[in-house]
């Protein structure tokens, strides 16, 4: 494209009444003779066209031609290896990047600064989050996309994750319970809820039992269970507390 522009520009230049440019590259011809724009348009195409505009004003007349490559024409052969000496001599062109050349690299910034901000107001606002969640994790994607467990597995999850779960500590915090007590006198927050409780005394031991045969890293940190990335931790969170019949 860039190269026909300048062949454009050439024609200009010596003010020549006609001018064929020969190219090999099928793609640019049929973009230059649909000659769409919209945003994602590149800087190089919208320069060529805007210089066949100018052709046309002037009263320059230019035909382009497509010819398979290696097809033995002169002009042609002599424009390949020229192009081909011109790759590794001297500076590189300055030539602007179109959009869909910048994209990648602004998406990947783009991510990185969210990613960064995400995580600055989680230490502020949600500490826990902050803490336990693998922010390299971060994907396009929810991380229950490929999970086949019912919706209200994947909520309570999520509830525990963010702590917005119906823990007395967390209706106490939201003033919808006048104490933030467990029944057993001791403040029920999630730790408490899963290892702390003497109700659930039996559940818990069993839960602990079954996380270290699970090869779950010990001592066990109930948040790094819940923000773990294995299913089957998770499935035993989700079993303790049905098993202790706990709606969180
Ligand atoms: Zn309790």
């Amino acid at each position: 494209m860039y190269a026909i522009g300048s062949a454009v520009e050439l024609a200009l230049q010596h003010r020549l009444p006609r001018a064929l440019i020969v190219s090999d590259s099928l793609s640019v011809l049929e973009a230059l003779k649909r000659g769409k724009f919209n945003s994602g348009t590149d800087p190089i195409t919208l320069r060529t066209c805007q210089l066949f505009h100018e052709a046309t004003t002037v009263g320059t007349v230019i035909k382009c031609l497509w010819i398979p490559s290696h097809s033995y024409i002169h002009g042609n052969d002599i424009a390949d290896i020229l192009a081909n000496e011109g790759r590794y001599s001297g500076d590189p062109p300055n030539i602007p990047a179109g959009p869909q050349e910048l994209w990648p690299r602004f998406g990947k910034e783009l991510k990185h600064s969210w990613t960064a901000e995400f995580f600055d107001i989680c230490a502020h606002k949600a500490h826990v989050y902050a803490t336990f969640y693998d922010g390299s994790a971060l994907s396009n994607t929810s991380w229950f996309n490929k999970v086949d467990r019912p919706r209200r597995f994947i909520s309570t999850i999520l509830r525990l994750r963010s702590g917005h779960c119906l823990t007395p500590h967390y209706l106490h915090r939201m003033g919808l319970r006048d104490s933030d007590s467990c029944d057993c006198g001791v403040t029920g927050d999630i730790v408490h809820v899963f290892f702390g409780c003497s109700e659930n005394f039996s559940a818990s031991a069993e839960l602990y039992a079954a996380l270290s045969s699970h090869r779950f890293p010990l001592p066990i940190n109930i948040y790094e269970a819940i923000f773990s990335d294995r299913l089957d931790v998770l499935d035993l969170l989700i079993e303790f507390l049905v098993k202790c019949r706990i709606a969180l």
